[in-house]
């Protein structure tokens, strides 16, 4: 098949692989004219890690990263709500803490090393069905066709709009600054293998996640109306204000250098796929399901959508029977990450301070009383607190 892919991120690159190795036509589309290695550090779960180690990748990318297998809650009061290590679940693996970068680099060095074709600097704005195929729409006009066409363009999506599948597309009022910080020499802060998270309130919150191997990122919640006003006070004002917060990563406050901002959405698609007549096209990661990032989870639940993609394709001959099988394989999944994501986001980043008191009367109970439920869902293949999702093809049912 010809298949256009629009967004070289970590589904487009990932998706762009498996489907070249596969023996597809395939052709990436990407908005800026010099894609580089940029970002937060991002935890990458041990679903999104089993895709990557289909592709070979999953060791370059441990060369870079850091284990995370313990995550540590705690007051800005200096109360504990969680500690919880992966070992509450037997078998289960460890998240990486890796820099955005590093793992933006080795997935474009892949694409690179196949010969994919990538078109750069194409600002997609759209696509229609036509005779002849997919056609993509740029403002300079149509960009030729596809037998299908993949939307992996991120949480705004123009493909997503196209298709006029959207039931949901919301941007939460709440979102985050972030920075990376360096982490080594004799007096690092041992950041190893934890990531920590203090909360005040409800509106309050400061991350922090081992990433890459000597590297630190640290996120601080703040409303999206809010951020101008707390980068316009300055650093000094800011490290006044998440000191509280930071236990014993506070000496890393002085090493932080600039603060970037990033926001969060939540959307949700009736379908995600449309088939019309030979030809069709298909959402996968951030535009079929952006969320916020609460649970660490969008690069793998991504990577799980490619996957399953790449698998529908190769087991169902006709794009009429394979795009609906990977709709119907991905639901479960996706609706249990949503539901969880969006429950959790007033109790961690929103006005509603009321809800700070029961959070804190009940994180510790919870943690002692479901461990395994919670270990599970942070290594991303939950469906319920019960079952999980096989990776079809590859695990056993
Ligand atoms: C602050 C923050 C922290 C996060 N932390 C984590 C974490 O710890 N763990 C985790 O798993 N996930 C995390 N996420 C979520 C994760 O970043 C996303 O789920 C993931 O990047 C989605 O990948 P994607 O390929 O679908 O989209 P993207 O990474 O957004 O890639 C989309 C690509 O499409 C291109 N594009 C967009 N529009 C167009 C267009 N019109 N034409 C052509 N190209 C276009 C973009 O330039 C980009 O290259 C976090 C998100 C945020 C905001």
């Amino acid at each position: 098949m010809r298949v256009g892919i629009v967004g070289l991120g970590t589904s487009g690159t990932t998706l762009a692989c498996l489907l070249h190795d596969a023996g597809h036509e395939v052709t990436v589309l990407e908005q800026a004219a010099d894609p580089r290695p940029v970002g937060a550090g991002i935890w990458l779960q041990a679903l999104g890690q089993r895709v990557l180690d289909r592709l070979g990748l999953l060791e370059p990318l441990r060369a870079v990263s850091r284990d995370v297998d313990r995550v540590a809650i705690h007051t800005a009061s200096g109360r504990r709500l969680v500690d919880l290590g992966f070992d509450a679940l037997p078998g289960a693996t460890p998240a990486l803490g890796v820099h955005r970068g590093a793992l933006f680099t080795i997935l474009h060095t892949a694409v690179r090393e196949r010969g994919i074709a990538v078109r750069t600097g194409v600002v997609v704005t759209g696509a229609r069905p036509t005779p002849s195929g997919i056609a993509v729409e740029t403002a300079a006009g149509d960009l030729g066709t596809f037998d299908l066409l993949v939307g992996a363009d991120g949480s705004r999506s123009p493909v997503r709009r196209s298709m006029n599948v959207t039931t949901r597309d919301h941007s939460y009022e709440y979102g985050a600054l972030w920075t990376i910080v360096e982490d080594a020499g004799a007096d690092r802060h041992r950041v190893d293998g934890t990531l920590y998270q203090c909360l005040s309130g409800t509106s309050d919150y400061l991350g922090v996640l081992p990433t890459g191997r000597t590297g630190a990122s640290m996120f601080w919640s703040v409303k999206a109306s809010g951020m101008a006003r707390v980068l316009e006070a300055g650093l000094d004002a800011w490290r006044e204000t998440a000191a509280p917060l930071a236990g014993p990563y506070a000496p890393l406050l002085d090493r932080v250098e600039e603060l970037l901002p990033a926001g969060y959405r939540d959307v949700v698609v009736r379908t995600p796929v449309r088939v019309e007549g030979r030809y069709g096209a298909a959402l996968v990661g951030d535009s079929a399901h952006a969320m916020s990032p609460q649970l660490g989870t969008g690069t793998s639940l991504a990577l799980a959508d490619v996957w399953s993609l790449a698998h529908a394709l190769a087991t169902h001959s006709r794009l009429a029977e394979a795009l609906p099988a990977y709709a119907r394989e991905r639901a479960a999944h996706l609706r249990w990450y949503q539901w969880t994501t969006r429950l959790m986001m007033p109790v961690f980043q929103s006005d509603l301070a009321p809800l700070a008191w029961p959070r804190d009367a009940l994180a510790p109970w919870v943690a002692r009383a479901i461990p395994r439920t919670l270990i599970g869902t942070l290594c991303g293949d939950r469906t319920s607190p019960w079952t999980s999702w096989p990776l079809p093809g590859l695990d056993p049912v």
